[in-house]
């Protein structure tokens, strides 16, 4: 996706050889029309899976999955991170391990919004080792419903998200794969012929 390439060569620091912030159009900031893109280019992709809910994670999922929601004409529901003090029973959950943060956090969602026979789209900012991802499986399983695949932002290829991913059957489609983080310069994986992409 050419506009989220040059946002990310234009704008992204890199932090460390495995850290990419990319703060002012997705992190903290947020650049609605880039959303928009995103949001066109994720329902582009997973237009003919019968999508009825869009799931992700608190808080930088939230603004590419209500953009993808929109075109899907489904609801979007966030999985929170702060462990609840109550009602505990109304909620599945799943334990998740933070890269950035090295710590583990229990998400959840209300059994009340992902039913059983639901065909769910999740959606992230990033994919590092997929253990938000794996998470977010976690909570689609246990409400007896079906992940249709998993829409990354940006996928940094170089770590084994993807990889345990598939080897789990689950469909990945990233809109910007990153091959290094190396002597701060960021590497696509592939050159993107943009002639042919839709955006
Ligand atoms: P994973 O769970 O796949 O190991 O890591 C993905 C999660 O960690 C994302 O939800 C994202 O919030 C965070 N993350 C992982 N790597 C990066 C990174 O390089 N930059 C930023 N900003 N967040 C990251």
């Amino acid at each position: 996706m050419k506009l989220l390439h040059e946002k990310i060569r234009q704008n992204g620091k890199v932090l460390s050889d495995t850290v990419l912030k990319v703060d002012s159009f997705l992190n903290h900031q947020v650049d609605p029309q880039l959303m928009k893109a995103i949001g066109d280019e994720f329902y582009l992709r997973f237009r003919h899976d019968g999508i009825t809910k869009v799931l992700t994670l608190e808080s930088s999922g939230i603004a590419p999955a209500m953009m993808t929601a929109l075109n899907f004409g489904v609801p979007f529901v966030f999985a929170k991170k702060r462990k609840p003090l109550t009602l505990v029973d109304d909620l599945f959950t799943a334990e998740v391990y933070s890269f950035t943060k090295r710590e583990t956090n229990t998400i959840s969602i209300s059994k009340e919004y992902i039913n059983a026979g639901d065909r769910v789209l999740i959606i992230d900012d990033f994919l590092a080792n997929g253990e938000a991802a794996f998470g977010l499986l976690e909570l689609v399983k246990k409400a007896g419903a079906e992940t249709k695949g998993i829409g990354i932002v940006i996928e940094k290829a170089f770590q084994s998200g993807r990889k345990r991913l598939e080897e789990q059957a689950i469909r990945v489609e990233s809109l910007a794969r990153i091959s290094s983080l190396e002597a701060g310069n960021v590497q696509f994986l592939e050159e993107v012929d943009y002639e042919k992409t839709a955006i």
